[in-house]
């Protein structure tokens, strides 16, 4: 008999997805992440929940269909950390001609339908607010929806969930061996220097970019297929134009880049794209990288962006099934889910690439192929929020209101931000406090200790970079002292809580 039907290795997007679905079906369910939730390439895509326009290019329709419906069933079911934005794509004269975009996005709109977001239209850049950061060469744009998301959140909410559902979710905690033994897996854990045990009737590898290594080192098999890592860097820059809509930009290499409206003061450009070699948690942005992001934002602003005016960067690695395409950006985004089974061996289902958009599209895909093996209840996640997201899917500026009504001593963008992250659980952090200061100490930016207690003692937040990177972005605005302030604050309250458990 084994402790739990299925364990999976890896706290990202998809780990958290397939946990959150298959404890909700009522199987027995660990995950495992070595080190915090989000912290391998869940926190560092480019935070779209989208078709993917280029995707339609490489004629990847099974893909792009399942992104773009996904899009309002992710609306719909975390209305707090997904938002509609509209997308500005300038026609360049050089590059893919006006009519060729235009049918692109005809396409975009028709092909996974849409209830709430807009179609497209076609902007004249010459006039109104969308073309006066651009330079006067480009008169002609056109705009389209899709959704911008907290990836690291989502992350996070999943995790919430699927832990609120009875799954057993251990950070800090690297699965470091995995058995198959009469007829189960028994997996040998290494917590914080401690080693233990579980075992499980299936097991699940979502370990993204890390997929061979623990193939060959933990599982000791070979990796079912053959993988592909892939770079991707963003640069985050002080906020380049005063309107809420997001820049698509074409490059002469056949490339887009993003330049993304980014927690009120920033703007987010990214991404490039390049094979990538070595250990994934050491992946960092490299010079030529700043370079060529900059550049590529140059081409389309009128005041060119400079490797200077950089104030943040931040790398992922996807793992990507390789389908031997010769450049990194034509492989597939598409997941591959490969199922190793047969006779009295205990199931292994490996993940391949995947998108934070359909995570929970694969998550679905993933029970489907295990429902041989494991007696499940039907699917469930497209009807049920994640927590706090119980409120209609524009409904976040009431939810902000309904806050300053119950809350009066909150400013408006600290009572957005509460909402954006925790949507109708904001009240946990808020509670009954009647002035600013019965939230505790403020370490800067309106980051109180009542809300980095909460995330210690209901999200899993262990360290400093936990709450200023993952589950907030507010690593952008504190200061080094005040980062310092709550690095020794988040330390005291974990030994708290470690002597109370
Ligand atoms: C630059 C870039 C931009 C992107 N932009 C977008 C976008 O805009 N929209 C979109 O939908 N998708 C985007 N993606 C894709 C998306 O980010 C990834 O597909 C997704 O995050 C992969 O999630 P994952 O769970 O497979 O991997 P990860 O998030 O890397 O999670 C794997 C986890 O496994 C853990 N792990 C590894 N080994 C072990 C072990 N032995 N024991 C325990 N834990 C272990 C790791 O610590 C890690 O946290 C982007 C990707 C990149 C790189």
């Amino acid at each position: 008999m084994a402790d739990f039907d299925l364990a999976i290795i890896g706290g990202g997007i998809n780990g958290t997805a397939v946990a959150r679905d298959a404890a909700g079906r009522g199987l027995s369910v660990l995950l495992v992440e070595q080190n915090d939730l989000a912290s391998g390439t869940s926190s560092a895509s480019t935070k779209l929940i989208h078709g993917g326009l280029r995707y339609l290019e490489q004629g990847e329709f099974r893909l792009v269909r399942e992104g773009l419906r996904e899009r309002e069933v992710l609306l719909r079911m975390a209305p707090h950390l997904v938002w509609p934005t509209r997308f500005v794509l300038p026609h360049h004269a050089g590059l893919r001609p006006a009519w060729q975009l235009r049918f692109g996005l005809f396409v975009y709109d028709h092909l996974g339908g849409r209830e709430i977001l807009p179609g497209t239209r076609t902007v004249d850049l010459t006039v109104g607010p969308l073309g006066v950061p651009l330079k006067r060469s480009y008169h002609l744009g056109f705009e389209y929806s899709d959704c911008c998301v907290d990836d690291a959140r989502l992350v996070v909410l999943n995790a919430v969930d699927a832990a609120e559902r009875g799954a057993v979710v251990r950070l800090r905690t690297r699965c470091a061996r995995a058995d198959r033994q009469d007829g189960i897996w028994r997996l040998v854990l290494n917590a914080r220097g401690s080693r233990d045990e579980a075992t499980a009737k299936v097991l699940v590898n979502a370990s993204g970019p890390w997929l061979g290594q623990v193939s060959e080192t933990v599982l000791r098999l070979a990796a079912p297929a053959r993988i592909r890592l892939v770079k991707g860097s963003h640069i985050v820059v002080r906020r380049l134009f005063d309107h809420d809509r997001a820049y698509i930009f074409q490059n002469a290499d056949g490339r887009i880049v993003f330049a993304i409206p980014y927690h009120g003061d920033f703007t987010l450009i990214g991404t490039t794209d390049a094979d990538f070699r070595g250990d994934p948690g050491a992946v960092m942005v490299q010079p030529q990288e700043i370079i060529y992001l900059c550049q590529a934002a140059s081409e389309y602003f009128r005041e060119p962006v400079a490797p200077g005016q950089v104030v943040g960067t931040f790398s992922g690695v996807r793992s990507l099934y390789d389908d031997h395409a010769a450049k990194p950006k034509d492989l597939s985004r598409d997941y591959v889910l490969a199922l190793d089974a047969g006779r009295g061996v205990a199931p292994l289902l490996s993940i391949y690439g995947g998108k934070i958009t359909t995570a929970r599209r694969l998550a679905e895909a993933a029970l489907a192929q295990l429902a041989p093996f494991l007696r499940q209840r039907p699917p469930w996640t497209h009807r049920v929020p994640l927590p706090g997201g119980d409120f209609p899917w524009d409904g976040l500026g009431t939810l902000v209101e309904q806050a300053r009504r119950r809350w009066p001593f909150l400013a408006e963008a600290h009572a957005f931000r509460l909402a954006r992250a925790y949507g109708t659980r904001l009240d946990r952090i808020l509670a009954d406090a009647t002035r600013f200061e019965d939230l505790d100490t403020c370490f800067g930016a309106d980051l109180t200790a009542a809300e980095v207690r909460h995330l210690i003692r209901h999200e899993w937040a262990e360290t400093a970079d936990d709450v200023l990177w993952r589950r907030s972005k507010l690593g952008l605005r504190l200061q080094p002292h005040e980062q310092e302030a709550l690095k020794k604050f988040v330390d005291s309250e974990r030994r708290v809580t470690a002597a109370a458990e």
